[in-house]
């Protein structure tokens, strides 16, 4: 599936080779704070054409990942994990991918009271992610 991704100004432009249709959601403090509620995010790998990289603010949201965006509107971009490289884009900057489906949430355990969603997905919680990735962000 081939796509491309554009911030609210369109000075950015993202183009990922591959898109996994199954998008993970994120309910950690730190991607509530960034989107202002919890973060719906493509998985979409190391294969990835970035146009506008002069608009790109780049910057350390934790020792494992990287979070950009777009220096002219604002728009998040992606998050990029340092290790693999591969990069997570929201899946709003894609304006019309076919058939998603809402695979997993992460953090389950910290998302607040006050939203829930019923898609039926697979959950990862702190303890579980921790065990999983090692680390307890993202
Ligand atoms: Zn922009
Ligand atoms: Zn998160």
């Amino acid at each position: 599936m081939s796509q491309s991704a554009k911030c609210l100004c369109g000075n950015v432009t993202i183009m990922p080779k591959n898109i996994n249709p199954e998008f993970t959601v994120c309910h950690c403090s730190m991607c509530r704070k960034w989107g202002g509620g919890p973060l719906f995010m493509m998985q979409c790998g190391t294969d990835v054409t970035v146009e506008g990289q002069e608009f790109v603010t780049e910057f350390d949201s934790s020792p494992w990942a990287k979070r950009a965006f777009c220096s002219s509107c604002g728009t998040h971009l992606y998050a990029r994990f340092k290790q693999t490289n591969s990069i997570n884009v929201p899946v709003g900057l894609f304006p019309k991918v076919p058939e998603l489906t809402m695979s997993m949430q992460y953090f389950s355990d910290l998302k607040p009271k006050y939203y829930c969603f019923s898609n039926n997905t697979e959950e990862m919680t702190e303890a579980e992610i921790m065990a999983h990735f090692g680390s307890a962000d993202s």
